[in-house]
């Protein structure tokens, strides 16, 4: 069902809503929290519709919030023991703008702790299972949200994506995941991973919500300095002409299944009378290195301001003020977002810094110079989102590098502020899903999204 196109009652809709969360929330493990008042609201948006009062673009549509959006329906945890008990006092805009349309928060989503992961294992409170595939994982680290809307619990959910957080979960669970341009939603109010890659974005059912919901939340806040004057209301979707597809990512370690997928994918626009551009991009090869020396050091900056002094979980075993924050940093800490803070550190650090940072910061530009020739031969590119579909759980977990190679073809764009939008193609033969990845120029998300519409009628 489409979002804009809704028939039921907000009492009606929000009730299967709930009964859905609570049927799959044993197995799946999909919420950290679920929104008792959420009926309440939808009686009173009932109340306003019958009684001929105004209500918003999406009155009475249950959504779900990935559990580092901060609000204060229920704790705000990141799915991290450090913020455990910790309820914010701040709305974010992106939430807020949802709450003013009339949208109904069913729940808030697990995820990997502080967004650090690409499967949703690294939660405190446990990982979230894959829509197909119990035993496997539902990606991350927005994995909560991805299932809330594979399952049909919710017709939309929100998600961080700072280096493929949306991107991959989405197409490990068969749905639409949007990553907009850098700053074309604002970030206040979310907790911060990599301030310089973050971007708040959707998952939906169809590419058509994601353009009302780009309506509805793109747009300049004078709380995030980075957000942009909002260019989507602004911008028209141009015709597609040309798809580049990238011969470097065109290799061995993809999975056989998902090399199949995009060349069918490729047929199929070419049949349609869509050129197809084979682009030569070497500097990609080194986003993924650039990636995982920039984001951490932000990370360590970021995550510098957990104390147990200001928010949510405080360690109770000391009594030196030292050792409070010590085993408040150690016990609330997943070992992954402490990994990343000692990696930032390093890097960041005096006799490293022209090493490590700053050479990435270098390779960052030859990155986006890459993509910027790339946008004069083609109108979009289309790659893959993974190297491999849903993964066992317990595989990757305790190999941090297995793990960070997953994010080889979500990360280069992060880098360069583009937008992503992954579109479901297909399922392998053992039924996981299996997603493509639309990339395009800053601000052609209008473009995107309007051509994953025309991809879907062919
Ligand atoms: N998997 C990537 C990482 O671990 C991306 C995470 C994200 O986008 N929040 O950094």
């Amino acid at each position: 069902m489409k979002i804009a196109s809704q028939e039921n009652s907000a009492v009606a809709m929000v009730k299967a809503a709930l009964e859905r969360a609570e049927k799959y929330q044993p197995e799946y493990h999909i919420f950290n929290w679920i929104n008792e008042q959420a009926l309440d609201q939808a009686q009173e948006i009932d109340r306003r519709i019958a009684s001929g009062e105004p209500v918003g673009r999406l009155a009475g549509v249950p959504y779900a919030i990935k559990d580092n959006f901060l609000a204060p329906l229920g704790e705000t945890t990141a799915s991290a023991h450090i913020l455990e008990g910790f309820t914010s006092p701040v709305t974010a805009t992106a939430v807020q703008k949802l709450e003013a349309e009339g949208a109904v928060l069913i729940g808030r989503t697990n995820l990997d702790a502080f967004a650090h992961g690409s499967s949703t294992e690294n939660s405190y409170f446990g990982p979230t299972k894959n829509s197909k595939d119990l035993s496997r994982v539902a990606g991350g680290s927005s994995g909560g949200s991805a299932v809330a809307v594979a399952l049909d619990i919710v017709q939309f959910a929100t998600g961080t994506d700072t280096g493929g957080s949306i991107r991959q979960p989405a197409s490990f669970n068969g749905v639409y995941g949007l990553k907009p341009t850098y700053g074309a939603i604002s970030r206040y109010g979310v907790v911060a991973m990599a301030s310089s890659t973050d971007c708040v974005g959707f998952f939906t059912g169809n590419p058509d919500d994601l353009d009302l919901l780009m309506e509805i939340t793109a747009g300049q806040d004078a709380k995030d300095l980075t957000s942009l004057p909002d260019f989507y209301a602004q911008s028209q979707a141009k015709p597609v002409k040309k798809v580049g597809i990238i011969k470097d990512f065109d290799n061995e370690s993809i999975d056989a299944e998902i090399r199949a997928a995009l060349k069918a994918k490729v047929e199929q626009l070419r049949v349609s009378d869509v050129e197809i551009v084979e682009l030569e991009m070497p500097a990609l090869k080194h986003a993924l290195a650039a990636y995982y020396i920039i984001v951490p050091a932000e990370i360590a900056s970021n995550l510098s301001r957990h104390d147990g002094i200001r928010y949510g979980f405080r360690s109770e075993s000391s009594s030196h003020l030292q050792d409070l924050y010590c085993n408040t940093r150690g016990e609330g800490f997943m070992s992954e977002n402490k990994r990343r803070i000692m990696i930032g550190n390093f890097v960041l650090s005096s006799g490293f810094y022209d090493a490590y940072y700053l050479k990435a910061a270098k390779a960052r530009t030859v990155i986006i110079n890459e993509y910027a020739k790339a946008f004069e031969k083609c109108d979009l590119i289309l790659t893959p989102v993974s190297p491999n579909p849903a993964f066992e759980l317990g595989s990757k977990v305790n190999d941090p590098v297995a793990m960070y190679l997953e994010d080889v073809f979500s990360v280069p764009l992060n880098l360069a502020g583009l937008p992503g939008l992954t579109v479901p193609a297909g399922q392998t033969k053992q039924g996981l899903d299996i997603g493509l990845q639309l990339v395009g120029p800053r601000r052609s998300d209008r473009t995107l999204i309007n051509f994953a519409k025309e991809m879907e009628e062919k």
